[in-house]
């Protein structure tokens, strides 16, 4: 993995002034990473390792890991502060994020915050307006190293570089070892039943495989590409309730797949809100886990629906 994503040190000597505006470049390193995870998860196509209980869990984990870890913590959380948690939940829901391989919480915040600020726009880390390949994936492993710089997570990010925590994740890309380590604790849980339950080695190695390969290397894909899809996708196709300055379009199959990011114009226009689903069937059901905390004392401060500052599209309640 490249040191790219990792922040420079306060006080350390900066890039020199002719390196200012340098040529982006490629991520070697994260692209390899993402190329092999593609080829991984192509296995699970093969009988030995394809089960309809490997599907289904995709359900199950990508609610625990993407809704929970990227859509809430990462960026409803972090991003926004549209919610308050207690700070060891908080941490709990960041380090299901943190097992995507979507990035630090700082770099992923840092790029989430500029894009609402620029949003399709020159400056947009990711919009489908430069192509609509670089706006779901071909931005993540390039450098730009006018963006990654020091003073821009400084602007863009204070609050969570000010928290040791996120400073501790994102130095020396100490997440990615986070991930690994997560990805190891389900391979040996897997293999662990497997030796429990099963009569034969070879049934037990092969579930051990199979809860690898869905519970960790399909997981990260699917939850990856649909996330992504809430920066391509969901800004050239669907419809808009609100008139925004972006591109942003409320997608259905995206906020069905992604449990309540795709209502993405719904998001733009009110970035604060804790709730995407703004009518009464925009479905988000990552809001809905966030009620029911509520409810149990668990969630507080929660960002009504606020829209004043943009004018509303006909129709739109
Ligand atoms: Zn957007
Ligand atoms: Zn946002």
């Amino acid at each position: 993995m490249s040191s790219a994503f990792s922040v420079p040190v306060p006080g350390s000597v900066g890039p020199a002034p002719a390196a200012r505006h340098p040529k982006p470049k490629l991520i070697g390193g994260f692209l390899a990473a993402i190329i092999t995870l593609h080829l991984l998860a192509l296995t699970a196509f093969l009988p030995y390792v394809f089960s309809w209980w490997g599907v289904a869990s995709l359900l199950v984990t990508n609610f625990i890991f993407g809704s929970i870890g990227i859509n809430l913590a990462y960026h409803r959380l972090l991003t926004h502060r549209a919610v308050e948690f207690p700070l060891w939940l908080e941490r709990v829901f960041t380090l299901c994020g943190v097992c995507c391989l979507e990035g630090s919480p700082l770099w992923w915040v840092m790029n989430h915050r500029v894009h609402h600020q620029k949003s399709d726009h020159d400056g947009d880390p990711h919009s489908p307006r430069e192509s609509f390949f670089w706006g779901h994936m071909g931005w993540i492993y390039i450098h730009d190293a006018e963006r990654y710089r020091l003073a821009t997570y400084e602007k863009y990010v204070p609050d969570l570089m000010a928290d040791p925590f996120h400073r501790w994740l994102h130095r020396g890309n100490k997440w990615v070892l986070v991930y690994l380590a997560h990805a190891l604790l389900i391979a040996a849980a897997g293999f662990a039943v497997g030796f429990a339950v099963m009569d034969t080695t070879a049934e037990a190695v092969r579930l051990g495989v199979q809860v690898f390969v869905w519970g960790v290397v399909v997981r990260t894909v699917y939850v990856l590409h649909i996330s992504l899809a809430v920066n391509s996708f969901a800004h050239r196709f669907g419809y808009r309730n609100y008139e925004t300055t972006d591109e942003s379009r409320n997608n259905w199959w995206v906020a069905l797949l992604t449990n309540g990011e795709g209502w993405h114009n719904n998001h733009h226009a009110a970035p604060r809100t804790c709730s995407q689903g703004h009518r009464w069937w925009e479905l988000d059901l990552t809001f809905t886990f966030v009620r029911a905390l509520e409810l149990v004392g668990l969630a507080k401060n929660v960002v009504p629906v606020k829209v004043a500052s943009y004018k509303q599209m006909g129709g739109a309640e």
